[in-house]
């Protein structure tokens, strides 16, 4: 059997040094902190799984509906035209995971990222329960292929298989709806076939990555936390080993003897590294795989509580903190970080506050900007007017500080819009070529035709130059006076 790993900070300690993968055996954990990741994960998984089947306004709490680029988001229906927000809400989230991470390290790594929510809670959870403790996997592992050993790996992946289905058709339901998602489910995958490479895809991935890959998608891939050095400081709160009070490490003959010579608290038993899921030695110094889940924390406690040491050899506290010196929260980083994020949710709040239940487009149709005849100067444009709403709406369209003169084809009666529908149609404005006296803006206004709200935009009505048109109209004039 392969001895524990023995974390060193030259390497990663899941790679051994042929370069080839060292798995985790993860060794269960009970604690404070355990009992309310626990109840905290559980309220997590529940909130992942159940947004799409909670209705807000008729619709999914989160319902990306991209077929029909709508975007249902609690209550608040957004267009493909409000796409711009989703810089708001981007930058928003960045700024916010910078400011927390500032404050208290990578507690989103720890407590909330779906990565290590579904790993520590429902995958090594399956591996527990088919498998055993990490002493029963590792000698599983080491035994030669017998029925034990197939039968208990064929019920784990079957499992993470199902679980990696399930987990793939509930993502599918964000962007699908469950109603739909389950009437795709009934009809055969060729009727939905891109629907069923998705979800066929998605499972692979989900298993690849919870069977095997595992630590490997936080240590390689995840950007966050390779940015972590860059967003952490001395003032930063971590998980961190308290060097003053555990070294020199003894062992535990020397730690309950008070005359046993100077010794530290830490025992060197190992505990913390048994049970850190990805397989490193917190001793060692803050290290980039740390994803603050912990359990060295919990795990370290039960062993002071028996050694009849005070808990926290191995804690929260900032490396300032773990020095002796005194952690200061407020820092030129804190609060530069939190001057963005102010700055950063008022603007989304103002930018939310301007959604409004329909939009309205107006542009100019393709081809000549203007079109001069004998009788009139037009100008054409085709008016979008997108209804955001659950219900239908009717619209009266208006023209705001146009030329008392100019005649109107197009939009002359109210235009009803379905729930979720849009109308485009043309709107065609003349000027007559007499009273014609040169571009000018209005506006175009459009109304729901119970007064709730409407919404305008600025339009210019474009003509020739008013010298050359009338010039143009003296020679036309004379030529038809002369015989
Ligand atoms: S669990 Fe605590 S006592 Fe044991 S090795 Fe880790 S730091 Fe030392
Ligand atoms: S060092 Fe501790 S907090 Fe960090 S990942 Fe390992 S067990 Fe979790």
């Amino acid at each position: 059997m392969e001895p524990l790993p023995q974390p060193s900070l030259e390497s990663l300690s899941t790679v051994r040094a042929d370069g080839s993968r060292r798995y985790v055996y993860t060794a269960d954990v009970s604690g404070r902190f355990a009992t309310v990741r626990r109840a905290s994960s559980a309220v997590l998984l529940a909130v992942y799984l159940a947004l799409p089947w909670i209705p807000v306004n008729g619709y999914p709490a989160v319902f990306l509906d991209v077929e029909n680029r709508r975007f249902h988001l609690f209550g608040l229906t957004l267009a493909a035209q409000d796409m711009w927000l989703l810089f708001f809400l981007i930058s928003g989230l960045g700024f916010s995971l910078f400011f927390v991470t500032a404050l208290f390290g990578r507690v989103w790594c720890g407590w909330a990222c779906p990565q290590t929510i579904f790993l520590d809670h429902v995958y090594r959870r399956i591996e527990r329960w088919t498998e055993g403790d990490a002493v029963r996997r590792r000698a599983l592992q080491a035994a030669p292929l017998g029925p034990v050993k197939i039968l208990r790996r064929t019920a784990k992946h079957a499992l993470y298989l199902l679980v990696s289905a399930v987990v793939a058709h509930m993502f599918l339901a964000y962007f699908a709806s469950v109603p739909s998602l389950w009437r795709m489910m009934e009809a055969a995958p060729t009727e939905h076939w891109s629907a069923f490479v998705f979800i066929g895809t998605l499972t692979a991935v989900l298993y690849f990555n919870f069977a095997w890959f595992r630590e490997q998608l936080c240590v390689v891939i995840c950007p966050y936390g390779r940015l972590q050095s860059a967003l952490v400081d001395d003032h930063s709160l971590i998980i961190g080993y308290d060097r003053t009070r555990g070294e020199p490490r003894a062992g535990l003959r020397e730690a309950r003897d008070p005359k046993g010579g100077p010794a530290g608290d830490c025992i060197d038993c190992h505990r913390c590294v048994a049970v850190c899921p990805t397989g490193i030695d917190i001793r060692q110094g803050l290290q980039l795989e740390c994803i603050a889940c912990t359990a060295c924390v919990d795990a370290c406690d039960e062993v002071m509580d028996r050694i009849h040491r005070p808990r926290g050899l191995i804690r929260y506290d900032s490396q300032a903190g773990l020095g002796g010196r005194r952690t200061r929260w407020i820092r030129p980083r804190t609060a530069l970080y939190g001057v963005l994020l102010a700055i950063g949710a008022g603007v989304a709040t103002w930018a939310l506050s301007t959604v409004r239940p329909a939009n309205l487009g107006v542009t100019r149709m393709i081809g000549a900007p203007y079109i001069v005849d004998s009788a009139f100067v037009r100008n054409q444009f085709l008016v979008r007017i997108v209804n955001k709403s659950t219900e239908p709406r009717r619209f009266v369209l208006e023209l705001d500080g146009a030329r008392a003169d100019i005649r109107r084809a197009g939009f002359t009666v109210p235009v009803e819009v379905p729930p979720l529908g849009e109308v485009v149609q043309p709107l065609v404005l003349q000027e007559p070529r007499p009273s014609y006296s040169g571009p000018f803006s209005f506006v175009v206004r459009v109304r729901d035709e119970e007064a709730r709200f409407e919404l305008d935009r600025k339009v210019r009505f474009l003509g020739p130059d008013l010298e050359l048109l009338r010039e143009a109209d003296r020679d036309e004039g004379a030529g038809e006076a002369r015989p």
